[in-house]
């Protein structure tokens, strides 16, 4: 069967086609500046040169139609026609407390996410936006929806609550939802297979980390701890966002700044501080690292202030799990910084933690990179939240739910 897979931003829109019998990837693509001046579709087929289409979209439903046409143009595309497409399968960041799991998108399931808008402003009204416009350009496709939450509904209530007044929860669903769940659940099931035991006896401490970075505490498969809160600003610093910091900060700041509580929320810790409010140069680590190796001192910090909080979850999951059978690396950082793992999983022998230097000289490839004698196994495992989309779409389709 081959699958659509389709994740919408607010304006843009990346998509890839999938052949669900062998697993490859037949044609992936992106549509940028949707409704704004300068819209660009990016397409290429698998082993081809990129087609590039530039013209006016003032919607994603026509953002759909050129990634439609490019999919069955004699030229560019993988499809006689969109009947070859055998589901859709859509990537939703917000399910709130409803689904734990993928569904075959219904009006109610519509119903469920639209509820969930005020969770994720941002994210959730293009995804359905997305939703819509392939159901009225493929109406006899079924769609199915994969929510980055789901996977974390797992967690157990002294793990997802917020020690504020319970009405906060009762009234307004204030939680730890955790996100990235697509991404943590496939390595961790990619983990098992690698490590070549089955997934319901291995505790798995999974680290996510790219411009957007969260750790997930995964026993037996199932997820009991993340360190993705309410909103994706929690947890582990990132590119450009803060992670945890002492709420108590935000009105202080808010005070001295002369700016609101939602500026420094929404401007300051979101897209100003992380990697790139400390270092000052970028949030991008390969320019951090360049100007840390050249003496910057601000850049070190940075990095050092990474590497000390992933640590501190490591820490703090091995306990909650008991001990750890692997810790696994993923994600543009995980998979590409050489220097970060080794640094991360650095003085933590006495945990069983031993990463093998050699070993680590790697990137982006499914591989062990722990001593062969680490009570711990260390992996590096390339994310690969299209393939679990598509494969959870497959698992759907299939069952007839
Ligand atoms: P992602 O959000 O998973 O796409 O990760 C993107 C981030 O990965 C970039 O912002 C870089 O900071 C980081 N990254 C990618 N390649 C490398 C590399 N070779 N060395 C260090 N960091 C990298």
């Amino acid at each position: 069967m081959k699958v659509l897979v389709v994740n919408c931003g607010s304006s843009s829109l990346k998509y890839q086609v999938l052949e669900m019998d062998d697993s490859s990837l037949l044609a992936k693509g992106l549509v940028e500046r949707i409704g704004i001046e300068g819209s660009v579709l990016n397409h290429e087929k698998t082993g081809h040169d990129k087609y590039v289409l530039e013209t006016p979209m003032q919607n994603h439903k026509e953002a759909i139609g050129h990634v439609l046409d490019a999919l069955q143009s004699p030229l560019h595309g993988v499809l006689k026609s969109m009947n070859e497409i055998g589901a859709v399968g859509h990537r939703v960041v917000h399910a709130g407390e409803k689904y734990a799991g993928s569904v075959l998108i219904t009006e109610d399931v519509i119903k469920a996410l639209e509820e969930c808008i005020d969770l994720a402003p941002l994210h959730n009204p293009p995804n359905i936006l997305g939703i819509k416009a392939c159901q009225e350009l493929m109406p006899n496709t079924p769609m199915v929806g994969v929510f980055d939450t789901a996977f974390h509904q797992t967690m157990e209530p002294e793990l997802y609550m917020y020690a504020i007044p319970y009405e906060m929860y009762s009234k307004y669903r204030v939680r730890k939802y955790g996100f990235h769940g697509t991404s943590h659940k496939y390595v961790s099931q990619r983990a098992a297979a690698l490590l070549d035991k089955p997934l319901e006896k291995l505790n798995i401490i999974t680290c996510h980390l790219g411009n957007g970075a969260s750790c997930a505490a995964v026993k037996g498969g199932k997820c009991i701890d993340t360190s993705m809160g309410f909103t994706p600003l929690d947890g582990l610093i990132m590119g450009t966002r803060s992670g945890t910091v002492d709420p108590a900060i935000i009105t202080f700041i808010a005070q001295k700044e002369g700016i609101t509580e939602e500026q420094v929320t929404s401007v300051m810790l979101n897209k100003k501080s992380g990697i790139l409010g400390v270092s000052g140069v970028s949030s991008d680590f390969r320019d951090v690292e360049k100007e840390a190796e050249a003496g910057n001192e601000r850049c070190q910090l940075a990095l050092d202030m990474f590497a000390r909080r992933v640590k501190s979850y490591i820490g703090s999951y091995m306990a909650q799990l008991n001990g750890a059978d692997a810790i696994v690396f993923t994600a543009g950082v995980g998979e590409n910084d050489i220097g970060m793992r080794e640094q991360i999983c650095e003085g933590l022998d006495k945990l069983g933690i031993e990463i093998d230097r050699e070993k680590n000289n790697v990137r982006g490839k499914e591989t062990i990179i722990s001593k062969s004698d680490s009570k711990v196994k260390i992996l590096l495992i390339p994310t690969n939240e299209e393939l679990m989309i598509a494969q959870d779409t497959v698992a759907i389709v299939g069952n007839g739910k």
